[in-house]
C-alpha cells in the first residue's frame, strides 16, 4: 500500500518509520513537506491512501481530486478531524481513520505548564536571569490551591485535567452537555455556562470546535467572566474570538491568556518563519502583552504520544487495507 504522508517533519518520518517495522506492515510511504491543499493534492496521484495532519486543507476540492486519483483511505495523525469535509467524504466513498486517543496526560500537563508559566511568570524570569536581571519585582504569582479551575468539555483530555488540577488542591467545575461519571465519582460539580463563567478563576478549554462552540469565549462570555481571569486554550484555536480577548487583555478583564491553538495557525504553526515578516497583526498584537504565553500546537508532543500516534496511524491503514476499520477510530 502506496501512502502520501503530507506535512511531514523530520519527527513524523522517524516514527512512522519506525511503526511500520514494528508492525511489519510494508507501507510504502511517500513523505511529503507541503500541506494538503487543492494545489498539492496531485502530490497524492499514484498512491492508495494519505496521511495528513490538523493543518492540511480537507475540503470538497481535494477530496474530489482524491477520488478521481482513485484514493479513498485518508489516515489522519490527530484526534481532531475538523479539518476534513465529512459530509463530502462520505458522499464521494472516502473513508477516514483518525487517532482518537493518544495520550491526554500530554495535552492536559501541557495546559498545567501554561498555567504555571503565566501565574509565576516563569517566561518573564527566564529572560531577566539570560540578561543578569535577578530582580523578582513584577512577578508576583498566587497559590494554585483552593482557586476555581473551570473545565470546558470533559471527555479524555478535559477529565485527566480536571483531575490533575484537583490533585493540586483546586476546586474544580466542569461544563459539558454530556456529564463524565469518573468525574461526578469524585464530587467535581457539573455548571451551566453562566456559572462557570462567574466561578472560574481559571477556564481551560477542552471541547471540540464545532457550529456550537465557534467563538464560545467572546466578548460576551468574558463580560460574565471575574475580573483577571486566566484563559487557557490548547484545544482548538477558533473556540476563541482573539479580538474579544485582546479587548479583554486590554481592560484587565482577562489576566492572563495561554494558548497552543490560534485560530489562524494554518498560516503560521509548525513552521519557521523567522526569516519572515509576520503578517498576522491579530496575532502580533497578542506577542505584545507580558501576560500571554503562546506555544505553537505542541501540546500533543511527547514521545509517549509519538509512539501511540504512529502506532494507530499504522494500524488504520492495515485495517483500511484489509476492509476492517475500528469503528472508534472511524469518522467517515
Ligand atoms: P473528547 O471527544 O474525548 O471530549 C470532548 C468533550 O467535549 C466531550 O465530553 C463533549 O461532550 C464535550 N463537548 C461537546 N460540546 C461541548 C460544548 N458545547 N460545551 C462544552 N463541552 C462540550 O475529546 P478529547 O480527546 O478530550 O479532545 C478535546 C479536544 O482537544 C479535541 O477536540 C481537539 O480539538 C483538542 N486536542 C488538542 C491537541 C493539541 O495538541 N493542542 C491534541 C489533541 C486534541
Amino acid at each position: 500500500m502506496k501512502v502520501a504522508v503530507f506535512s511531514t517533519k523530520p519527527y513524523d518520518k522517524e516514527y512512522l518509520t519506525s511503526a511500520n517495522d514494528t508492525f511489519n506492515a510494508n507501507l510504502e510511504f511517500e513523505f511529503y513537506e507541503a500541506h494538503l491543499n487543492k494545489d498539492t493534492a496531485i502530490l497524492a496521484k499514484g498512491s492508495d491512501a494519505i496521511c495528513c495532519f490538523v493543518n492540511d486543507n480537507i475540503d470538497a476540492d481535494v477530496l474530489t481530486q482524491l477520488v478521481a486519483f482513485n484514493i479513498k483511505d485518508i489516515s489522519l495523525r490527530c484526534a481532531g478531524f475538523n479539518q476534513v469535509d465529512l459530509d463530502k467524504a462520505k458522499e464521494l466513498g472516502i473513508r477516514v481513520a483518525r487517532v482518537p486517543e493518544y495520550s491526554p496526560h500530554a495535552i492536559a500537563e501541557h495546559a498545567l505548564a501554561l498555567i504555571l508559566a503565566l501565574n509565576r511568570n516563569i517566561h518573564r524570569a527566564h529572560t531577566r536571569i539570560r540578561e543578569n536581571d535577578y530582580s523578582i519585582h513584577g512577578l508576583l504569582g498566587f497559590d494554585l490551591h483552593g482557586k476555581t479551575v473551570a473545565v470546558f468539555g470533559t471527555g479524555k483530555i478535559g477529565a485527566t485535567f480536571a483531575k490533575v488540577m484537583k490533585g493540586l488542591g483546586c476546586n474544580v467545575v466542569a461544563y459539558d452537555p454530556y456529564p463524565n461519571p469518573d468525574l461526578l465519582a469524585l464530587d467535581i460539580p457539573y455548571v451551566n455556562l453562566d456559572q462557570a463563567l462567574n466561578r472560574a478563576d481559571i477556564i481551560s478549554l477542552h471541547c471540540p470546535l464545532m457550529p456550537e462552540t465557534q467563538y464560545l469565549i467572546n466578548d460576551e462570555t468574558l463580560a460574565k467572566t471575574k475580573k483577571g481571569v486566566m484563559v487557557i486554550n490548547t484545544s482548538r484555536g477558533g473556540l476563541i474570538d482573539t479580538k474579544a480577548i485582546i479587548r479583554g487583555l486590554k481592560t484587565g478583564q482577562v489576566g492572563y491568556v495561554g494558548l497552543d491553538v490560534y485560530e489562524e495557525e494554518g498560516d503560521l504553526f509548525f513552521d519557521d518563519l523567522s526569516n519572515q515578516l509576520l503578517q498576522d497583526d491579530v496575532f502580533a498584537r497578542l506577542l505584545t502583552f507580558p501576560n500571554v504565553v503562546i506555544t505553537g500546537h505542541q501540546a500533543f508532543f511527547t514521545k509517549e504520544a509519538l509512539i501511540n500516534i504512529t502506532d494507530t496511524v499504522v494500524q488504520n491503514l492495515m485495517d483500511m487495507r484489509n476492509n476492517q476499520i475500528k469503528a472508534s477510530n472511524r469518522v467517515a
